[in-house]
């Protein structure tokens, strides 16, 4: 028996608010598969199979979760499902599944109570059908072959403002995730570090992902020496040495929810070897923007704006060509969702909005160094979810 952290009135809820959006969109039906928009309606974190499981969430009436009959025990233990919320319809290994979707959208169109033509849609008999975006385009092109006369669209036209606001027990589990990240953060910089591969520490973080609540460990950056100078480095067959930087950048899922930090960390080993003056000035620039990043966080400050907050310090120092990437995303049941803390993303922050403030500074072929916290946008300002220091970890390794 699984335990569900988000109650069963939220999955109703969010059930019905993506129904409600469907008509302005001229769409008939939403039909999630494996993934976040799945999760986020019916508490279904399903495997990703070359089995179709799909969602039919029609305008107006029940919504069915289609899944082949040997996963049907897990999409039964959904809290949707427990709960009563929606239809499951089991096909066997030899049916049509696609067959089975589309005579679920004839159901809901020929039940006298639902005429979907009645909503007051421009659409055709089907109308559109909103796909999840991540969708496989092995179900996508069979699905369009199956219901030739449906207009395709995203599902994440209803489904993306919905889930950038997050609601309490979502914060909670997020924060659970963050705090458990927190705790290995502290474990990894305890050592024993120099004279190890980047591979051999990035397997310990995930193993202690888990020890620390994870359900899973996602992934485990450990860039050493040159390697941290760059954002997504592989940990590798480099072994770690006395004097100098690992960016370490952790993250796995909780019940679904992500966690996602970044701590830079300074290895002396036995003979002592200080942090640089040069990567003291880069950390001390890049340690002032962050902060002054977190404490800007408020609604209805432009995501734009917040980048520019710490982009204006870092190149003020003169590292505005080393900050190369955006400083932040949105999490949740992805590890990268709404809302982008990009200078293109002139949108302002909603209270409930849940997302990485992660500016870094890198000097190819030298080093580099980057902050990562998870925050939510709180009514008064900013909710830190991570606690852990954001100072250099000058450790023994
Ligand atoms: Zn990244
Ligand atoms: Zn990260
Ligand atoms: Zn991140």
């Amino acid at each position: 028996m699984s335990t569900h952290s988000i109650p069963a009135d939220r999955h109703a809820t969010r059930i019905a608010r993506a129904q409600a959006a469907l008509p302005a969109e001229d769409a008939s039906a939403l039909l999630l598969g494996v993934g976040a928009d799945l999760q986020y309606l019916t508490g279904y974190g399903a495997h990703e199979l070359e089995r179709l499981t799909m969602l039919v969430v029609p305008a107006i009436g029940r919504a069915t979760l289609i899944a082949p009959r040997l996963e049907m025990a897990l999409a039964q233990a959904c809290t949707a499902s427990e709960a009563r919320l929606i239809d499951l319809a089991p096909w066997e290994e030899t049916d049509d599944p696609f067959a089975l979707v589309a005579a679920q959208l004839d159901a809901s169109d020929s039940r006298p109570e639902i005429q979907l033509g009645a909503l007051g849609g421009t659409w055709g008999r089907l109308g559109g059908l909103l796909v999840s975006d991540r969708l496989w385009a092995t179900f996508l092109l069979r699905l369009q072959a199956t219901l030739p006369d449906a207009a395709f669209g995203l599902a994440s036209t209803v489904m993306t403002t919905m889930r950038a606001v997050k609601d309490a027990e979502e914060i909670e589990l997020l924060r659970r995730a963050a705090l458990a990240a927190d705790r290995v953060v502290a474990q990894i910089a305890a050592g024993p570090l120099v004279g190890r591969t980047e591979a051999e520490v990035s397997k310990e973080v995930l193993d202690r992902l888990v020890t620390e609540g994870h359900d899973e460990g996602d992934f485990a950056i450990v860039a050493s020496g040159p390697n941290s100078a760059s954002p997504h480095h592989g940990p590798g067959p480099r072994v770690i040495a006395a004097g100098e930087p690992i960016v370490l950048d952790i993250g796995g899922r909780l019940e679904g929810y992500w966690s996602d930090t970044t701590r830079t960390l300074w290895v002396t080993g036995d003979a002592d070897i200080r942090p640089t003056d040069e990567f003291t000035k880069l950390f001390d620039t890049l340690h002032g923007a962050q902060e002054a990043q977190r404490a800007a966080v408020r609604p209805g400050l432009a995501a734009a704006e917040l980048d520019a907050v710490g982009r204006k310090m870092i190149a003020k120092a003169g590292y505005g060509e080393n900050f190369i990437h955006r400083t932040g995303h949105g999490t949740g049941l992805d590890g990268h969702e709404d809302p982008y803390i990009v200078s293109s993303n002139e949108a302002p922050l909603v209270a409930g909005n849940v997302f990485s403030i992660e500016p870094g500074i890198y000097i190819e072929g030298k080093f580099g160094a980057r902050i990562e916290d998870l925050v939510a946008c709180g009514v008064n300002g900013v909710d830190e979810l991570n606690v852990s220091s954001r100072d250099l970890y000058v450790v023994r390794g």
